[in-house]
């Protein structure tokens, strides 16, 4: 994969994504911020959601056991991973020891960043995802390119193509003279999955929030295939990352109000499902809950940088971003993509990857994420210090082009006849350096900035002799 600037200079060029994505976040950013207009108390919300959310965080060890005891007590039972390859482990074992070897899934970002799906196909698993956005990711052998709207770079023209050509491949086909209509892609989707839903006996979902008090899960979601999985089949595997912890269900009041009016601008989401241990009769028999770390517990460490663990998926931060607009998710390298991957990800899996140093840069530090984010997470903030951190790191291995060209800025600006010869220089050279006000390409080291981003011609008169010509200089 390669790192940011190269993955979104292509992807900027590609002019149908440009217009899918512009148009899917436009209307997104709409409807939450009407919806949003509507509270009056909005800000005691965000409020109340940063702080519980900080609270649980700084407590996590308490509520963890406390979780677990919860879970035990219910009939559930709880095991812990470190990271994705224990994770992926535990959920192996757990579908061997059903002798099933299929499993109905829904949608997780958890699930997502430890490629579950990967690990299971390897060991003979076939996992479905019923989420529809997931579904036609999954049927085109794509990866997410948003955190709720995972095929949000696909227009239905497109969704149409992909479930006449890939829907009989792995079970029911899409009809003959299906349309681009969304009823009648819907209709087409419902179909292919009922029948995965009525013959699996395992279920795999992550989990919105985990009550540490009561031991219950939280799934929300707008289609109904959440909860068909969470009811129908004999086992449930719940596969929760640690930050997911709210202390009690009364939390949940606060939570229920920001994530839909955040995420899809709707006052309350179509389905919330919860779920405690087992119960005869009514829904699986056998409930497991997968803790995971994955990087969360060295993120925690960090006093600035932990904040980003308070994030609850909403994605607003991406619908606002003019980056992620124009790039779409998959530049980033990352199941989460847009402002809060750019900090999320380096911290879970550190910033020794080009891919994973390049994320803090993927923004324009507007504060458009910080604004939106239901739990004030200050991204800017998280970006400029991680920003930081790079540019330190790699000090080790002698310094980077960009370094050497800020080294040179730094010359110049630090003199001020230096200053005025290069800005006569730059003068010159504007008149024929680039066209129509802008320069594409520079010789290395100024590559290093051209290569992602253009450079304004240098005017043709600088300030400082225009002040000389029409003032003589005088202040
Ligand atoms: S960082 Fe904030 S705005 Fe972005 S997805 Fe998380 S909670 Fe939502």
């Amino acid at each position: 994969m390669p790192a940011f600037p190269e993955a979104a200079s292509s992807a900027v060029a590609d002019s149908q994504l440009r217009h899918n994505l512009q148009k899917a976040t436009g209307t997104i950013r709409r409807k939450r911020a009407e919806v949003v207009e509507e509270l009056d108390d909005w800000s005691d919300l965000r409020a109340a959601g940063a702080a519980i959310k900080a609270h649980t965080l700084s407590h996590l060890d308490e509520y963890l056991e406390r979780f677990e005891t919860a879970v035990t007590k219910a009939g559930g039972t709880v095991h812990w991973a470190r990271d994705a390859a224990e994770a992926n482990r535990i959920v192996v074992d757990l579908v061997h020891a059903t002798g099933e070897t299929e499993a109905v899934k829904i949608k997780s970002m958890t699930t997502q960043e430890i490629e579950l799906n990967d690990a299971l196909a390897n060991a003979d698993i076939s996992a479905w995802e019923t989420d529809l956005a997931e579904l036609i990711v999954q049927l085109d052998e794509d990866t997410p390119s948003h955190i709720l709207v995972p095929a949000i770079h696909r227009n239905r023209a497109e969704i149409r193509e992909i479930f006449r050509r890939e829907m009989g491949v792995s079970g029911k086909p899409a009809p003959a003279d299906l349309t681009d209509d969304p009823a009648d892609l819907a209709e087409a989707a419902r179909r292919h999955l009922r029948e995965k839903f009525l013959r699996s006996r395992v279920a795999i979902s992550g989990a919105n929030f985990a009550v540490a008090d009561t031991g219950s899960l939280v799934v929300v979601e707008s289609e109904g295939n959440g909860r068909m999985c969470l009811t129908m089949p004999e086992t449930l595997i719940s596969v929760v990352g640690i930050e997911k912890l709210i202390p009690s269900w009364q939390d949940l009041e606060v939570f229920l109000q920001l994530l839909p009016r955040s995420s899809t601008g709707e006052r309350m989401n179509p389905y919330t499902s919860t779920w405690t241990g087992v119960a005869a009769g009514d829904g699986p028999s056998a409930f497991h809950v997968v803790l995971l770390d994955n990087g969360r517990s060295s993120a925690l460490a960090d006093e600035v940088g932990s904040q980003a663990l308070r994030c609850i998926r909403c994605s607003a931060c991406l619908n606002v971003c003019p980056v992620y607009e124009r790039t779409g998710g998959h530049a980033y390298g990352s199941v989460y993509p847009g402002p809060i991957g750019a900090v999320l990800t380096p911290q879970l899996r550190g910033t020794e990857s080009d891919v994973d140093a390049s994320l803090p840069y993927a923004s324009t530090l507007c504060g458009a994420c910080y604004d939106v984010c239901p739990v004030a997470i200050d991204i800017p903030e998280l970006l400029v210090r991680l920003r930081t951190k790079t540019v330190e790191e790699p000090k080790r291995r002698g310094p980077r082009g960009l370094d050497v060209v800020m080294r040179g800025v730094g010359w110049i600006l630090g003199d001020a006849r230096r200053l005025a010869r290069v800005q006569r220089l730059a003068s010159w050279s504007g008149s024929w350096l680039g066209k129509a006000g802008r320069i594409g390409r520079l010789p290395w080291p100024a590559s290093k900035w051209t290569n992602a981003r253009d450079a304004p011609t240098p005017p043709t008169e600088s300030f400082r002799s225009w002040w000389q010509r029409t003032r003589g200089g005088n202040s």
